[in-house]
């Protein structure tokens, strides 16, 4: 009798021999600075928990005091019975915070793209799309009908290109981009995205998921970083990195706000997000409000990190934020490398194909400011006999 499963069985030995399959670890204990990890104590390079957010006692007691007024469960989608004056309260303050004139939430930043590319793009418009955008954005660009182009990555000439090539063959342009690309910690030219947008009349769009909280004044995003407040139409952020929690928005143009309450899928038919995340989301919204200590601190770890990782030989990529790529090339040397790396205490994953490109395999460090000096010294410590083992640095 054939087994009509048997191909899972022989791609999933592909990705073993080809040393692409994921092995998923099990954290045993709060996100932090370290963490237990398949029962060993281990240094957390690796969570995009930017700014020690995860598990702070602000957002740990306002998470509780919402439980105990509203309970757990929203019972509902957004447009039903699901909206809680929690999450209109979230959102006000995203808006002011971002300094946008409104926000809408989701239960994702996945979700939030998925809700907002085909409620702003249909048959017979144009998603121009930076080749490296994150696999969310893709999604919602299939989802809807529209035709698609992609430009090359952060390359605003290519993008004037494109946009010059389907002049006037369309209805409405709408230009998506990473803010910062997660892989290798660059920066979108927002800037010159933002001039084209407006000469060629195209909506622009932004997924600033790993800028929010980390870039501009006091973590405030890509737009506040390039000083582009009212020129991009939808700044798209996730609760789920630097803000420690779990979510995702949309910041900007009040009329899109109102229409995605209208027709943003994932609003209308996926009940909203929980009270405890809602509740924690605002005060990580508020913590950020009071002071830019956490971010000063995020970027002072990280500008400490790759200033010694570079002294030591290793390759860190074109990062301009606190990622910081570790280039090792061939995937199963970057396995090899996250396995010794977790034999001395350092947890840091190894990530290939398709999250990469072929040959680009790497192990990213995610670098917090729940670090203390001392812990980016241990690890730093690791990565040189590793290194060194391996032959990665001489
Ligand atoms: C992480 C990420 C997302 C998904 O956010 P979640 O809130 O985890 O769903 C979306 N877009 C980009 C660019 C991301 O890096």
């Amino acid at each position: 009798m054939g087994d009509k499963l048997a191909w899972i069985d022989e791609s999933l030995e592909d990705l073993k021999e080809s040393g692409l399959y994921t092995h998923i670890r099990t954290i045993e204990s709060p996100q932090g600075p370290w963490l237990v990890v398949d029962g060993r104590k281990v240094l957390n390079f690796c969570s995009n928990n930017y700014l020690g957010l995860a598990n702070h006692p602000r957002l740990v007691e306002k998470a509780k005091e919402a439980i105990d007024r509203y309970g757990v469960g929203p019972g509902a989608v957004r447009t039903i019975a699901g909206t809680l004056s929690l999450h209109l309260e979230l959102e006000r303050k995203l808006a002011a915070f971002k300094g946008a004139e409104a926000a809408i939430s989701f239960q994702s930043g996945f979700n939030a793209n998925l809700a907002t590319i085909p409620a702003l793009a249909d048959r017979g418009d144009l998603i121009v799309s930076d080749e490296l955008n994150h696999a969310s954005i893709i999604d919602g660009v299939r989802l809807s009908r529209a035709d698609r182009a992609v430009y090359k990555h952060c390359d605003a000439d290519d993008l004037k290109r494109v946009l010059e090539e389907h002049k006037g063959k369309h209805r409405r342009l709408l230009i998506i981009t990473d803010g910062v690309f997660s892989m290798d910690g660059d920066i979108a030219p927002l800037d010159k995205i933002a001039d084209l947008a407006e000469e060629y009349e195209a909506i622009l769009m932004v997924d600033d998921a790993h800028g929010e909280g980390v870039l501009g004044h006091g973590g405030r995003g890509i737009v506040d970083y390039f000083g582009l407040h009212g020129r991009v139409d939808i700044e798209v952020g996730t609760m789920s990195k630097a803000f420690g929690v779990v979510g995702g928005y949309v910041a900007g143009n009040s009329k899109i706000v109102e229409w995605l309450h209208q027709r943003g899928r994932p609003f209308l038919f996926s009940s909203a997000m929980t009270v405890p995340d809602t509740a924690a989301c605002i005060a990580s919204v508020d913590i950020l409000q009071e002071s830019t200590e956490l971010v000063d601190r995020l970027w002072d770890n990280a500008r400490y990190f790759k200033g010694e990782m570079q002294r030591l030989g290793f390759d860190i990529g074109h990062s301009q934020t606190p990622i910081t790529p570790v280039m090792l090339g061939e995937a199963r040397l970057a396995q090899k490398f996250s396995s010794r790396l977790y034999e001395e205490g350092v947890f840091g994953t190894a990530i290939g194909y398709p999250t990469v490109p072929k040959g680009k395999a790497r192990i990213r460090v995610m670098i917090s400011a729940a670090h203390s000096r001392e812990d980016l010294e241990k690890g730093l410590e690791a990565f040189a006999k590793v290194g060194k083992e391996l032959g990665v640095i001489g």
